[in-house]
């Protein structure tokens, strides 16, 4: 859309207009419509992006699919922004900001992009107060060229951390402690302690979790789920799938799926593993994880993770107020976790039980929260 804007209304986009030169630089009341605009991220983000430009914004959410309402909403919203601008700035402002909403990562950035994003953005982006998110949407994350944005931006060297991408961010804070591992450790522990022999492992990631399993003969079938088939593919190659010994590939599947849709192959299972998975889901879309996994799947056991938000003050990288992983819709307190988690439970026929995983500091509580629930 951001390449057709700009070869449709080259002209319009440079403020050049040979019959009527007098109006390029006229301000005049423009209404733009999108009917298709891809928004991922947190609610409102249409709004956080153009109201500060000085547009009033409308945005309606679509349903993925009107036949079937419990599929949920898409990321897909029409867009309606309006405002007393010049039409360079309004076509500019679109430009910069649609691909910011859209977040794919479908092509590699190169310094073209950010010569692009300089002058498009030089005049009204460093007085954005999301001056940051849309530089590193823009700019797909690459550390190295948000810095030099943000640096010829707003002439701000001291941007580093707002420039790490979220997977390398979550990796140096928590490196030192390798509280991956301890996470790993206690969750193993807790499928080994409820007796489970067939495992669902939801939201598998790479497939650490998976390979711990595979090494214990307790579990006699595992079987990893994502959302990501680029994920499954790390995972398949890391836990070298095609080259296991029938034995062990026996008992060992990957799937494609989603923990937002009722699905029959999640169902049968012993326990199920969701570790450091529910702070990627919309806040909304949570009661339709609790009625996937708790109500339909409803395995004899969970063992469910998620940061605990109190502990960040301790992670000296990190600013203030910020998450652990740029793809964290929320974190949450211990309070807010088992405020949660006790509730779902209660609805769904569970006991919880709640543990540190970690280091328990008195005040802050562990960096992990973990949740056993177990079927009554
Ligand atoms: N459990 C893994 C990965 C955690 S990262 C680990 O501890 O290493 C979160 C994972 O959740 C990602 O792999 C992401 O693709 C997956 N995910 C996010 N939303 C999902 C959804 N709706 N359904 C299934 N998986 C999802």
């Amino acid at each position: 859309m951001s390449v057709a804007i700009s070869k449709v209304f080259r002209s319009a986009m440079s403020g050049i207009c040979n019959d009527r030169p007098e109006l390029v630089n006229r301000e005049i009341s423009l209404t733009a419509r999108i009917d298709v605009l891809p928004v991922r991220g947190a609610d409102g983000l249409a709004n956080r992006l153009f109201e500060p430009l000085g547009y009033e914004v409308e945005t309606i959410r679509h349903q993925l699919d009107s036949e079937f309402e419990e599929w949920g909403e898409s990321p897909y919203h029409s867009v309606t922004i309006h405002g007393t601008k010049r039409l360079s700035d309004l076509l500019t402002h679109l430009y910069v900001l649609i691909p910011v909403f859209d977040n794919q990562k479908h092509y590699f950035v190169s310094d073209d992009e950010l010569e692009k994003l300089i002058s498009k953005g030089e005049n009204w982006l460093k007085h954005h107060p999301e001056k940051d998110f849309v530089a590193r949407r823009y700019l797909k994350n690459r550390p190295s060229l948000v810095r030099q944005a943000m640096a010829r931006l707003v002439g701000d060297e001291e941007t580093s951390v707002e420039g790490v991408s979220g997977d390398q961010q979550e990796e140096r804070l928590e490196k030192p402690m390798s509280l991956n591992d301890q996470r790993l450790g206690a969750v193993v522990a807790a499928l080994k302690a409820s007796q489970a022999r067939q495992v669902i492992d939801l939201g598998c990631g790479e497939g650490k979790l998976l390979r711990e399993l595979l090494s214990d003969w307790q579990f006699e079938r595992i079987v990893g789920m994502d959302v990501s088939i680029r994920s499954l593919e790390i995972a398949s190659k890391r836990l070298k799938l095609d080259r296991l010994p029938p034995k062990q590939a026996e008992r060992l599947e990957l799937i494609h799926g989603s923990l937002m849709y009722r699905d029959k192959r999640f169902e049968g299972f012993d326990a199920a593993a969701v570790v450091e998975v529910i702070e990627h889901l919309d806040p909304p879309r949570l009661a339709a994880f609790e009625r996937v996994l708790f109500q339909d799947a409803k395995p004899k056991t969970i063992v469910l993770t998620t940061p605990n938000s109190e502990y960040n003050v301790m992670w000296e990288a990190l600013p203030a107020g910020q998450f652990r992983h740029s793809d964290h819709r929320f974190e949450w307190t211990r309070e807010e976790f088992q405020a949660w988690a006790n509730r779902v439970a209660s609805e769904h026929g569970y006991q919880v039980r709640f543990l540190p995983i970690g280091n328990d500091d008195p005040t802050v509580g562990s960096p992990t929260q973990m949740g056993v629930f177990d079927r009554e």
